[in-house]
């Protein structure tokens, strides 16, 4: 039995039941998928969003669907990949062209993957903050190769660096399909490299990389303390260099505060045109948040916006974070957003001073206290269940509120290796998402730790 058909019945009727404002909230995101006997696919656009379904409605669907099938319907869910509107179907059409015009380069087609097609540089928001950084690319875009080269871009957590450089990738990509553009982060570079080595796949991995024509690095400062693979991004570096090949990387600090980085890598990476990225100002944060809030079909009032605006200083992924939060408060509890609302939804996240003052040891004497264990536990070598989730929460804090890389944090924590920080961080995040009490435990952490770096 196909249950679509019943599943669009069950839709109309809750329609006519349910408040309109709440059904096209949650059923627009909502699709159905398929259905294999008794069990229907719907997918939906988060993980969040999934628990919320699952916590409020998913009783009346079952209801519903029990009462016109006389079954028992289950629910299968899948997530989307967030925001596939038309625009990504456009660009997705060149990809498949090139695949089935050069199935022997399928650096093409990863590089394509790799690149969120929302990272544009028609929606990089441009302020006095990143203008520099943003000609750059302009240019680079235009003449790849030639126009700077190498392109060293820095900046803090969260101020665009990921945007521009994937958004440049994009520009060249759409301009000359046939050039291969590759985007990788530093950290999946290490990682080949040493599977290759591993595996005695070197000379593959070596072709790999020297059949570009762009290269893309992201966080580059991954690379701290990673000897081998840098010297290995130096022979790449060397290749493509001197084949006219574009490179670009990026960094979290300027590149004199790269710390065990080698001098003659570091001299090759900063010898083109190097660009910083700034916290905007207000006013373009305002900029920012009226396209993100447009693009995102929300509505909030100006005085709402330019209260986000003002208090959420600390870098653009957190002023979306703000808007998305307010945005779907309101929307969740059916509630008009007032300033008033916006205000306590913004106390509750962002109170606190700026993330460059919360240093490691804070982070890892609040959750050690936390959990009734000592500093020196989060540090050492036990892994026992008990000590390991502490470890794992404060590594993910610390990710979390400050700006101190991968590498740092391992060996913050007894010289640990940044993958198990990775893990680590990948771990705490699932569970956030998928157990509502678990997060609330994350969000008191993130405000004891704020509060007493703020006293
Ligand atoms: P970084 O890599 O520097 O940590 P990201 O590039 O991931 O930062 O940016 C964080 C978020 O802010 C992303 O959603 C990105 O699209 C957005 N963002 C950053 N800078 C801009 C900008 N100038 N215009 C529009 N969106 C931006
Ligand atoms: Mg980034």
């Amino acid at each position: 039995m196909n249950l679509q058909d019943f599943w669009n019945e069950t839709l109309s009727q809750l329609k006519a039941d349910m408040d309109e404002g709440e059904f096209s909230f949650v059923f627009s995101s909502l699709q159905f998928e398929s259905s294999a006997g008794s069990r229907i696919t719907l997918s939906v656009p988060s993980a969040f969003f999934r628990e919320q379904l699952k916590g409020k409605y998913l009783g009346i669907l079952e209801e519903k669907l029990l009462e016109l099938t006389g079954q028992k319907i289950e629910f299968a869910f899948s997530l989307r990949k967030p925001e596939t509107p038309p625009k990504a179907e456009v660009s997705s059409q060149p990809e498949s062209r090139t695949d089935s015009q050069k199935p022997l380069k399928p650096a093409a087609r990863r590089a394509h993957v790799q690149l969120n097609p929302d990272y544009t540089l028609e929606n990089y928001i441009v302020g006095k903050n990143n203008e520099f950084a943003y000609s750059c690319a302009v240019s680079i875009s235009k003449d790849p190769g030639n126009a700077y080269n190498p392109f060293f871009l820095y900046g803090g957590v969260g101020l665009g660096k990921t945007h521009l450089i994937q958004a440049l990738g994009n520009a060249i990509h759409r301009n000359n399909e046939k050039s291969v553009v590759m985007y990788l982060p530093a950290e999946s570079f290490v990682n080949e490299f040493l599977s290759s080595l591993q595996n005695k796949t070197q000379s593959a991995f070596k072709n790999k990389y020297r059949n570009v024509d762009v290269l893309l690095i992201d966080d580059i400062h991954d690379l701290q303390n990673k000897k081998d693979t840098q010297e290995e991004l130096f022979n790449t570096f060397n290749a493509l260099y001197e084949a006219k090949k574009q490179l670009v990387f990026t960094s979290d600090r300027p590149p004199q505060e790269l710390k065990a980085f080698a001098e003659r890598l570091l001299s090759r990476l900063t010898r083109g045109i190097i660009a910083d990225l700034q916290l905007p100002t207000w006013e373009t944060r305002l900029v920012i948040l009226r396209t993100k809030m447009a693009s995102k079909g929300m509505r909030l009032s100006d005085a709402v916006l330019e209260l986000v605006a003002r208090n959420v200083s600390t870098n653009i992924r957190d002023l979306e974070a703000a808007l998305n939060k307010i945005w779907a408060y309101g929307e969740l509890l059916n509630r008009e957003i007032t300033i008033e609302v916006a205000q306590e939804q913004l106390k509750s996240v962002f109170a606190g001073p700026s993330q460059q003052n919360i240093a490691i040891d804070l982070v890892q004497r609040v959750v050690a206290e936390s959990h009734n264990l000592g500093v020196q536990d989060l540090k050492g070598k036990k892994r026992t269940q008990a000590i390991t989730l502490p470890r794992q929460i404060a590594m993910y804090l610390i990710r979390e509120l400050t700006e101190y890389s991968t590498t740092e944090v391992g060996m913050e924590f007894g010289g640990r290796d940044h993958t198990t920080v990775m893990h680590a961080v990948q771990k705490i995040e699932d569970k956030v998402r998928t157990e509502p009490s678990f997060e609330i435990k994350i969000q008191n952490l993130i405000r004891t730790v704020r509060d007493r770096a703020g006293s």
